[in-house]
């Protein structure tokens, strides 16, 4: 039995069910599990493996509460063929690197690997804990979260799902994606503030406990789609352990060889998960950590301050233009060897002082990873060097993992086998991509879709093909003092 626990020490333990539900703790820590799970294969047994026949046992072992047949459900209604490869995660090799490739579902992001299941993690939650309130989803995006929430949650019953995006902050074609959203219980605000600023704002929202109880006689009950709901991390889990069984399928790793895991990281869950795969028992040596501009947990990793008193950027990869990397508290706490008092404090100096600095047994920690950054030009270039030698075309997340991964093999010699995430279909980001495999200037983001798919061929991802034709149904734009008013008007 895995209970959770608030990464902020408040003394009530949840199940998984209880902790899908709440989203956030009432002290405003993360759930997290008290301990992790051995994994729950024999790595020789992994090759063969199907995504949902791993999937299924991964996150039964964090999610003890849920039975066989409803996390078979979960499963098997998530990770049908809505994902266009039947692989669901495939690892593509590009150059001297394996991308997982994790932009096969609905919305050609990796979020998709998370908020396809989180629905059903939740439905069966409150089903569980006789939840007669809706649930509404309270979702802050820089681009991608946004969007796969929509799409998991559209008319799925008892939830309604409002979603804040950083007005300018996204691409043209995230944004598009957004405001065409379908579903009676969708409801998509852009605000005026970037991405900090939105997730700042519904992380208020859900600390406001008057607020809650005006909704509750609204016959509704707030949660989280954003990585800050274990229910989003866990699932993500899975993928890294599907990524070792393909590692060895493909002859590159015998079992028990270790290999390194790249991640083009924003809020820190999708880096979380490779830790926790680690933990679990799947062999990783480094877990190396790449960040855009926005390099805050570049100069954590490498110093243990973490220092937001910086300018912010937006740059082409805008799902990681982010300073408040919400999942490293949940790193913190498992570090510090549990210690709720120490992270709290840290939370606290954060909030008030914009910087924090980690005792020695953190930093200790910190040495499984390798940290480093791109710059805008360098994750141009990068992109442009892939195609034109391999043929491979990269997203700009990817790109900055690429460019942090070649750094770090140039500084440190290691060539262990590597596997980058691979976080979204380059069509997603078409300008910035086109342009660095040197294509001309084009007069908005569907005609580089267009001419991306001309010069490369690569198949444009359903969901992004009739787009510019989709009707816009989501015009609300709102300073950042209107989210809650906002809320309670999209729930009347
Ligand atoms: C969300 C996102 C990231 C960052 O992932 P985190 O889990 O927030 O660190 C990277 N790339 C893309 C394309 C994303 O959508």
């Amino acid at each position: 039995m895995i209970n959770y626990v608030s990464t902020r020490g408040s003394i009530n333990t949840k199940t998984a069910a209880q902790a899908v539900i709440q989203g956030i703790a009432e002290d405003k820590g993360l759930y997290v599990p008290v301990n992790l799970p051995v994994l729950p294969f024999r790595l020789e047994e992994l090759p063969g493996k199907t995504y949902q026949e791993i999937a299924l046992k991964v996150i039964s072992a964090f999610f003890t509460d849920y039975t066989e047949e409803e996390m078979k459900a979960c499963v098997n209604g998530a990770y049908d063929n809505k994902f266009e490869e039947k692989e669901i995660a495939p690892l593509v090799q590009g150059g001297d690197a394996y991308f997982l490739e994790l932009y096969h579902g609905k919305t050609a992001a990796f979020k998709d690997m998370a908020l396809s299941i989180l629905p059903y993690l939740l439905t069966t939650a409150m089903k569980k804990e006789k939840e007669e309130k809706r649930i509404c989803i309270l979702t802050a995006t820089s681009g991608d979260t946004g969007k796969a929430a929509l799409e998991g949650f559209a008319d799925v019953p008892g939830t309604e799902i409002i979603v804040f995006y950083p007005n300018q902050g996204v691409s043209q074609v995230q944004e598009r994606q957004m405001v065409t959203q379908e579903g009676e219980n969708t409801h998509v605000f852009a605000i005026n503030g970037n991405f900090d600023d939105a997730q700042t704002g519904v992380k208020r929202i859900f600390n406001d406990a008057v607020f809650a109880e005006e909704l509750g006689k609204m016959n509704c009950k707030l949660s989280s789609a954003n990585s800050i709901n274990i229910g989003r991390l866990v699932p993500q889990v899975a993928y890294y352990v599907h990524s070792y069984a393909k590692m060895m399928e493909k002859g590159s790793l015998q079992a028990g060889e270790k290999m390194n895991i790249v991640v083009p990281t924003g809020n820190f869950g999708n880096i979380l998960a490779a830790y926790y795969a680690k933990q679990m028992g799947i062999p990783v040596g480094k877990l190396i950590c790449a960040s855009n501009e926005n390099k805050v947990l570049t100069d954590f990793i490498n110093t243990g301050i973490y220092d937001i008193r910086r300018d912010f950027y937006l740059t082409n990869s805008p799902s990681m233009d982010i300073l408040i990397s919400s999942n490293l508290e949940r790193l913190l706490y498992h570090l510090s060897g549990g210690n709720a008092a120490e992270v709290k404090a840290l939370m606290e100096s954060l909030d008030t002082e914009k910087v924090y600095e980690v005792s020695g047994k953190i930093k200790d920690g910190l040495k499984d990873f390798y940290a480093g950054f791109a710059t805008v030009e360098e994750t141009n270039r990068a992109i442009g060097a892939m195609y034109e030698k391999n043929g491979y075309l990269m997203d700009t997340h990817t790109a900055v993992a690429y460019k942090v991964y070649k750094d770090y093999v140039a500084e440190t010699g290691d060539h262990t086998p590597a596997i980058i995430a691979s976080t979204a279909s380059a069509y997603k980001f078409a300008d910035s991509v086109a342009r660095s495999i040197g294509l001309e200037e084009e007069k908005d983001g569907f005609a580089y879709v267009k001419a991306l798919h001309e010069k490369t061929g690569v198949r444009i991802p359903a969901g992004l093909k009739a787009l510019e034709s989709k009707p816009i149904r989501h015009t609300g734009v709102l300073d950042l003092e209107q989210m809650k008013e906002s809320v309670k008007a999209s729930l009347a």
